[in-house]
């Protein structure tokens, strides 16, 4: 079966129970979950003015095409009261496609792997605590050297609940 690597971050409300319930509905319509990463806390990225999020990384296996795993996703979101207006805006719960086997596509509505991941310290680090030594398949380069030639400095701390 394909194994997805899903980014799951929320900065709103009870953030632990949020991400709790959205591993619930991924594990019920998505797939079963092989690895999850600690919970990372880093400040808002884009936007300051707000609290600051949780992430976490999931290794899961799947029957679903790349498509219906956006949709599923998309609805586990909505379920979990995401509103959709603001653009890095605090949400409950977002949740992103990092890696889908090998895969490389980018249409309108999805590219994976996903664009951001080789920028943004706060997906390496929980990626790399449950898969170092992956190799992105567009980039070409192990997880543990995109982390460290990663230009974002936010600091991001494992978080203890
Ligand atoms: P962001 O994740 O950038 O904060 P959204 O969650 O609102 O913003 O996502 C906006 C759109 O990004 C989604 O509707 C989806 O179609 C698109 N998208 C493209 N690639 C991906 C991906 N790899 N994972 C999740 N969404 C993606
Ligand atoms: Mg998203």
């Amino acid at each position: 079966m394909p194994e997805v690597y899903l980014l799951l971050g929320g900065n709103l409300g009870d953030r632990t129970l949020y991400l709790q319930q959205a591993r619930e509905s991924i594990v019920e319509q998505v797939g079963p979950i092989n690895l999850a990463s600690s919970l990372y806390e880093t400040a808002a990225w884009g936007k300051t003015d707000q609290p600051s999020f949780l992430n976490q990384v999931l290794k899961i296996e799947t029957d679903l095409s790349p498509e219906e795993v956006l949709q599923t996703i998309n609805s586990i979101e909505l379920e979990l009261g995401r509103k959709r207006h603001e653009h890095w805006g605090a949400r409950v719960i977002d949740i992103d496609i990092l890696f889908y086997d090998e895969l490389v596509q980018q249409t309108q509505r999805l590219t994976i792997p996903h664009p951001q991941l080789h920028l943004r310290r706060f997906t390496l680090m929980p990626l790399h605590e449950i898969a170092p030594v992956l190799v992105h398949p567009g980039l070409q380069q192990s997880i543990t050297a995109l982390l460290e030639n990663c230009p974002d400095k936010l600091e991001v701390k494992r978080y203890k609940a």
